[in-house]
């Protein structure tokens, strides 16, 4: 399964433990592609926790009791309760391990939103959008394609610092086959999309990225340092993600059917939107919306 997010707050996924006072807080990169990234890791773990919230009384009570086993005791999860059989579980004591019968797999920006003289704009590449099961044709050259309504009497245009010669593109789109036809966030991206060619999209993307500089919070005192000002970057909002989630069809059963690993699954991801994920969501960071959850 295919999911699409779409940001509706900054989203700061670290690189690594941030510390107050230290500058310069990166975002996860593919280190292939240098492109910032949704690990998978991190939407698995926060869709797991948030998933609990969703269960029914008998079945929360066991995931929540089995969410609070003290990691000291070297036994961290139960592996009894739904939450350890859809999202899997590791006890360090027991020597038990059981991966889990869903797996996510990272999140890569599939349309970056970025303000020009003709408006926002969502860039993209040729590549993602076929990767998506979308179309798109590469440019030749180093030029931007959109489709003939966005272009309309402009041939050239800027992103950010870049000024670029624009051309129609013969086949640009999202994929029509995850029912979003009437979604009016993925219609206005639909309708905005630039493709830019390969080699700049990483340059486009990491140059547009949100910068912010924060006051540190000294936690003895609760006073703001006045000396330890950090600056971070973030996704954007209004950034379109994709991520894949797969169930292991062979390891559902009677007991926990396809079903129902998946309701979990979408019972989590649902609340994305209201609680966020990813360092700092108690700023207004980290908010966004799946947009193809059945409901
Ligand atoms: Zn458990």
């Amino acid at each position: 399964m295919k999911y699409f997010a779409y940001t509706i707050d900054p989203l700061h996924i670290g690189s690594g433990g941030y510390r107050l006072g230290r500058v310069d807080n990166t975002i996860v990169r593919d280190p292939g592609t240098n492109l910032p990234k949704l690990p998978g890791s991190s939407i698995s773990g926060v869709c797991r926790n948030y998933a609990i919230y969703q269960l029914e009384e008998k079945e929360q009570k066991e995931a929540i009791d089995c969410a609070n086993r003290d990691p000291k005791d070297d036994k961290n999860n139960c592996g009894k309760c739904i939450i350890c059989k859809t999202f899997g579980y590791a006890s360090g004591q027991e020597k038990k391990n059981q991966v889990g019968r869903v797996k996510f797999f990272d999140g890569q920006i599939v349309a970056f939103p970025v303000a020009t003289m003709i408006g926002p704009v969502w860039v993209t590449t040729a590549s993602i959008l076929n990767e998506i099961g979308g179309q798109g044709t590469p440019p030749t050259g180093d030029k931007l394609l959109a489709g003939k309504d966005l272009i309309q009497e402009h041939d050239k245009i800027n992103l950010g610092w870049l000024y670029m010669k624009l051309e129609e593109a013969k086949e640009i789109q999202l994929p029509e086959e995850v029912n979003l036809a009437d979604n009016d966030i993925w219609k206005k991206i639909n309708e905005r999309l630039v493709i830019a060619p390969e080699w700049l999209f990483p340059e486009i993307v990491n140059s547009n990225l949100e910068v912010r500089t924060s006051v540190a919070i000294d936690f003895k005192t609760g006073a703001a340092d006045s000396g330890a000002l950090f600056t971070y970057e973030a996704i954007p909002r209004a950034t379109l993600i994709s991520f894949d989630v797969v169930i292991d069809e062979y390891r559902c059963n009677e007991e926990i059917k396809i079903e129902k690993v998946l309701k979990i699954v979408q019972s989590g991801l649902q609340l994305f939107e209201s609680l966020g994920l990813g360092g700092m969501n108690t700023r207004g960071f980290g908010r966004m919306k799946v947009l193809n959850l059945d409901n």
